[in-house]
């Protein structure tokens, strides 16, 4: 399966599937784009998959919807023009692919992310971030806690592609954390270069996150340390990282 980034409005990211001659996008923020890449690579729009309803990762669901006649797929009856609810688990086929439903709830109740795990490569949506993660809209830590470990669990060489470019503001506030670690400076300066080059820090790899990402690394000694938390419950250590992130 091939993967085409697609950034869309300030910071938003869609990603363009294509197996053979079928096509997916995940977090269709803008249809014009999505419509050009189907053109350009003579593919049928079979799925558009929302990660969850906000408006900046479905503006283009309608449109697409309408002008393609594709599926739209996502865990939320609120996913605009959305044509199949998916469960935690589901399989969805595309060409000789397929991609399985986890559900992540967190930042929204409803939230899924897309996973191909013979591709190796997973779709987070906002639960997710280059070093970080969303924000709780509609549920408490414990329940993002949970399906951030979800994620932590896939194979370290699993590739991340998730909903935003935040890994830069994200390496900021990890260093206030964790300002000895070495690979989260260094990440720091490779987020830099590339996006002074005009390119994406998406996607990262779960081993990446595992080294940088302070939502990963809650039995981390100098996190503990630096939180005063050494004797707390790895949730306790993650709500408040995640406390602190929204005063950041
Ligand atoms: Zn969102």
């Amino acid at each position: 399966m091939e993967v085409i980034i697609i950034p869309a409005n300030t910071d938003n990211y869609s990603y363009f599937l294509i197996d053979g001659i079928e096509a997916a996008v995940v977090d269709a923020s803008n249809a014009d784009s999505v419509l050009e890449l189907i053109d350009i690579h003579k593919v049928s729009l079979k799925y558009v998959l929302s990660t969850h309803y906000h408006d900046d990762h479905t503006s283009g669901n309608s449109t697409l919807q309408t002008r393609t006649g594709c599926k739209v797929i996502g865990g939320d009856s609120r996913i605009s023009a959305l044509t199949d609810l998916v469960n935690d688990y589901e399989t969805i086929s595309l060409g000789s692919s397929q991609i399985n439903v986890l559900a992540t709830p967190g930042h929204t109740k409803n939230q899924v992310a897309f996973y191909c795990a013979k591709e190796k490569m997973v779709f987070t949506g906002d639960t997710l971030f280059g070093a970080g993660c969303g924000r709780l809209l509609e549920c408490d830590s414990e329940r993002m806690f949970s399906s951030v470990n979800r994620l932590r669990s896939l194979p370290d060489n699993t590739k991340m592609y998730f909903g935003h470019e935040y890994t830069l503001d994200n390496c900021n506030y990890a260093l206030t954390i964790e300002p000895d670690n070495a690979d989260l400076i260094q990440r720091k300066s490779d987020t830099e270069k590339l996006l002074n080059d005009g390119l994406f820090s998406t996607p990262s790899t779960v081993k990446i996150e595992k080294m940088t990402n302070p939502f990963f690394r809650t039995n981390s000694e100098a996190i503990r340390e630096m939180l005063n938390m050494q004797h707390h419950s790895s949730n306790q250590v993650f709500a408040e990282l995640r406390r602190r992130k929204d005063l950041f």
